[in-house]
């Protein structure tokens, strides 16, 4: 790093604590901010070796003196905030060096264009991100809004096969990655879907419930650098809770799209995660569905530990996650899942996840949490399963955050995108330790949300088919388990 006068040689000798954190914040939004989505490999001239691993997108289209010039910038400020963080351990936090009361919110308008696109959702991501917005959670102090940085192809194949990769490169329709349509204002129409009468995309899953799109290597990638964005803020300790509405997609199988999932962003960002060297990472899902891809992913090792609440019926996509798939060889045991039958509400759904989540803190000990949220659990979702309402996921959500790990909050499932917009804006005030106002700020899609305009979901009037006895034999089987890590 060049000498001179560094603006923290300055602060040294003023008033430390407040120069530095105002330095680092201002660092960290000019990185943020004039981010341009280019890989940055560790430049032999700097010891920035926290960056080496994330590199993001490829260096293809820059060349030549640009290109060292951008490289340099880049790497200069990241140093500058890596040496400000250092500095900020050493001096004000040495026994908790990933500390933070920072809550990150992983956003990028074109991580926005490319989840409108998806099918099922479209306009989803776009209507969250407003509500989030109108509520004022994106300026609160406590919040950083982070930019999400796509990754490059080397990410996708930790997890992807190179034939699936090269599958969804082959639907790109431009060089420069540009987007051929684009939809900020979730206009999702046909002409996005790819012409594939010519392809065989169905062997890859690329039909029916993921039809194949025109630019899928894009938006794969958009997608997966949400997650590796999050993780990365959490893992430098720049935030404690990171959220990513955006992510989530807990289907995708490493050779096949699935379940509106074209890309499994979640494994990818675990097995990141133990790339750095975590060895007990907990995995938690809360859709509707069974976590199938994730808990396959991770089924063999004991560094991850997979809980999944769902709805578990015969014929119920996807068919897996019985109470008696715990694992196998190394990882027996270190997958827990939690079948659910219809209906169930706040009451006992509150009672059965606050046994399962304490007794799996309490066993695993966990050092970094990643949670995935899936709104279609909610009462009112057309995919019919449950009547729950937000305060079954703000409870959960309240016993990870009292765990003070660093904790990743996923979006997923969620098809009655009003509902799901509410359910994450009032998770993500939670996060943020901010008391909503239940009538609902203006906001683009205000009329939609008629005829209330309130942010809270009633509870649905559905049977609860979950009996006591039902649930008492899961809590009995989750405590006969757990007992085995030991
Ligand atoms: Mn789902």
């Amino acid at each position: 790093m060049s000498g001179g006068l560094d603006p923290f040689d300055e602060a040294i000798n003023l008033d430390v604590e407040s120069v530095l954190e105002d330095i680092l914040t201002k660092l960290t939004a000019n990185v943020v901010e004039n981010s341009i989505p280019i890989q940055v490999k560790s430049s032999p001239k700097t010891n920035c070796s926290a960056y080496d691993d994330f590199d993001f997108d490829e260096t293809n289209d820059l060349q030549g003196s640009k290109l060292t010039l951008v490289l340099k910038e880049r790497s200069k400020r990241r140093c500058l905030i890596k040496s400000l963080q250092a500095m900020k351990r050493a001096k004000f936090d040495p026994g908790k060096s990933r500390s933070s009361d920072k809550v990150g919110y992983i956003y990028s308008i074109s991580l926005l264009e490319q989840v409108n696109r998806i099918a099922k959702v479209k306009g989803r991501a776009s209507m969250v991100h407003e509500l989030i917005a109108a509520y004022g959670l994106l300026s609160l102090p406590n919040v950083i809004v982070i930019s999400s940085q796509p990754v490059s192809k080397s990410h996708l194949l930790t997890f992807h096969t190179e034939e699936y990769i090269n599958k969804l490169h082959s639907t790109e329709k431009t060089t420069d990655n540009t987007i051929a349509t684009t939809n900020y204002d979730c206009d999702f129409d046909d002409s996005s879907l790819f012409d594939s009468s010519a392809a065989n995309f169905e062997e890859f899953g690329l039909a029916y419930d993921c039809p194949a799109m025109n630019n899928m290597y894009t938006f794969v990638k958009e997608v997966a650098g949400s997650t590796l964005t999050a993780l990365n803020a959490l893992h430098l300790g720049h935030v404690s809770i990171a959220i990513n509405w955006f992510g989530g997609w807990h289907h995708g199988k490493k050779d096949e799209a699935s379940g509106f999932c074209y890309v499994n962003d979640i494994v990818i960002g675990i097995l990141w995660l133990l790339k750095q060297g975590y060895r007990r990472v907990l995995y938690i899902d809360f859709d509707l569905h069974h976590g199938d891809a994730v808990e396959d992913a991770f089924a063999h090792t004991d560094k991850v530990f997979t809980l999944s609440f769902h709805k578990y019926e015969t014929g119920f996509f996807p068919g897996t996650g019985s109470l008696h798939d715990r694992g196998y060889g190394k990882g027996k045991n270190y997958t827990l899942n939690i079948p659910l039958k219809d209906g169930i509400r706040d009451e006992n759904y509150i009672k059965v996840a606050t046994h399962a989540l304490t007794k799996v803190l309490d066993f695993y000990k966990p050092q970094f949490i990643v949670s995935q949220f899936g709104a279609d659990c909610i009462t009112g979702d057309p995919m019919i399963g449950f009547s729950l309402t937000p305060k079954s996921l703000k409870v959960a959500l309240s016993i990870l955050m009292e765990t003070k790990l660093p904790l990743l909050l996923l979006g997923g499932g969620g098809y009655e995108p009003t509902n799901v917009a509410r359910t994450w804006t009032s998770l993500t005030g939670h996060a943020v330790n901010y008391d909503l106002d239940d009538n609902l700020p203006d906001n683009k899609h205000f009329l939609s949300y008629g005829p209330a305009f309130q942010l809270s979901i009633e509870e649905g009037t559905k049977r609860d088919q979950n009996s006591d006895h039902f649930l008492s034999t899961i809590t009995s089987f989750i405590d006969t388990q757990l007992k085995k890590l030991d």
